[in-house]
C-alpha cells in the first residue's frame, strides 16, 4: 500500500515538471553571515579557562621563518595543510578564573590598533560574558603589540580598568629603557615607544615579577629570546594545570617541527630555540595541556614528542564543562 502511494507521488511528481521547476527556484531562507562568537571554555582544577579569539593576520612565509630551508618550510606548510606563500597567524587570548580571581594572559590587539581581520576579543569577551572591569590581573608575557594594544580602550583610557598589571621584570627593564633601542634588532626598535604608550594610563598599577609565584594558583617561567623578558605561566589548582606558552613558539605546526628555527618575531633566534626546547620538554614529559597565543582556536592542547620535535595534539573539544 505504502509502495503504491510513493509510484503514484513519482509519478505525479513525473507528470508535472513545472511543479519541480517551481520548487527550485524558491529561494535559500535567508541565513546570518559571519562565525559563531570566537570563544571556547574548560576547566583546570577550580579554574573556569575562557579562550577569546582576537581574529589573525597573515604574513609571507617565506619572511616569517627567516633561515629556514624553503624546501623543508615548504614541506611542513603542506604537512599542516597551509595553502599558498603566507601563513596565517591567529590571535586567542587565555582568561582564567577561580573565586575572585579573573586574570587574562596578555591583552590582544585592542581597539585602537585592530586591523580588517584582527581586534575581535573585545566583541567576543562580550559574547562570552566577560567584562572588562571584572578583570582582576593582566599579566603580560612580553611587550610586542599585538600582546600589549590591547590595554588601552578607544579612548586611550585602560581597557581593564580594575587591574592590576603583572609584566616580567625583565621585560619592563629592556623595553622601558630608550638606551636599549640602538641594542635591539631593528623590527624591535618600535616596541619601545609603544610600551611607554600603552603602559601610561596603568601607573602605579603595574607590578613586576620574575620567575616563582604570581599570585596562588600562577608562577611564572622565564622562556627569554622572542624579547629579553619573554615569560610563560603555570596556572595550577592541586595536581591539575595548564601552561600558557604565549610566544615559545608561534605556528606550532612550524616551530614545534623544528623547534630550532627561528621566526621573524623572535628578538634572539638562538635564545629563543634554548627556551622553546626547554619548555617542550617540560610539557611533553609531564603531558601537560597547553594554551597558545598563535595557534589555531581554541588554542589548547598537548605536545607528543615526534621526529626531530614536537607535535602539537589539539584537545578534544567538548560541550559539557
Ligand atoms: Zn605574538
Amino acid at each position: 500500500m505504502a509502495d503504491r502511494r510513493l509510484i503514484l507521488a513519482g509519478c505525479a511528481l513525473l507528470a508535472a515538471p513545472a511543479l519541480l521547476q517551481q520548487a527550485a527556484a524558491q529561494p535559500a531562507p535567508a541565513m546570518p553571515l559571519g562565525q559563531a562568537p570566537g570563544f571556547y571554555r574548560f576547566r583546570v582544577g577550580g579554574w573556569t579557562v575562557t579562550m577569546i579569539n582576537d581574529g589573525f593576520n597573515r604574513f609571507p612565509a617565506n619572511t616569517f621563518v627567516p633561515g629556514a630551508p624553503p624546501a623543508e618550510l615548504r614541506a611542513l606548510m603542506d604537512e599542516a595543510f597551509m595553502a599558498g606563500d603566507a601563513i596565517t597567524v591567529p590571535f586567542t587570548i587565555t582568561f582564567a578564573q577561580r573565586g575572585n580571581t579573573f586574570l587574562v594572559f596578555d591583552a590582544g590587539n585592542g581597539v585602537t590598533a585592530a586591523t580588517a581581520t584582527n581586534g575581535r576579543m573585545i566583541a567576543n569577551m562580550a559574547a562570552a560574558g566577560v567584562d572588562p572591569p571584572a578583570i582582576t590581573h593582566v599579566m603580560h608575557s612580553h611587550f610586542h603589540g599585538d600582546h600589549i594594544n590591547g590595554l588601552l580602550d578607544a579612548t586611550g583610557g585602560r581597557a581593564f580598568p580594575n587591574a592590576e598589571i603583572i609584566v616580567p621584570g625583565t621585560e619592563w627593564a629592556w623595553f622601558g629603557d630608550t638606551a636599549n633601542e640602538t641594542r635591539s634588532p631593528e623590527r624591535q626598535r618600535p616596541a619601545f615607544a609603544n610600551t611607554a604608550r600603552r603602559f601610561a594610563p596603568y601607573q602605579g598599577r603595574v607590578r613586576q615579577v620574575g620567575a616563582g609565584e604570581v599570585i596562588p594558583g600562577v608562577t611564572a617561567i622565564d622562556a627569554p629570546g622572542h624579547t629579553p623578558g619573554h615569560t610563560v605561566y603555570r596556572l595550577s589548582d592541586g595536581a591539575e594545570q595548564l601552561v600558557f606558552l604565549a610566544d615559545a613558539l608561534n605556528r606550532p605546526e612550524i616551530t614545534a617541527r623544528r623547534p630550532d628555527w627561528y621566526f621573524v618575531g623572535d628578538f634572539d633566534g638562538s635564545v629563543a630555540a634554548v627556551s622553546r626546547r626547554r619548555v617542550l620538554d617540560m610539557v611533553a614529559t609531564d603531558r601537560i595541556r597547553v594554551t597558545g597565543y598563535h595557534y589555531l582556536f581554541p588554542a589548547n592542547g598537548y605536545f607528543a614528542r615526534s621526529g626531530q620535535g614536537y607535535a602539537f595534539v589539539p584537545a578534544e573539544w567538548s560541550s559539557a564543562l
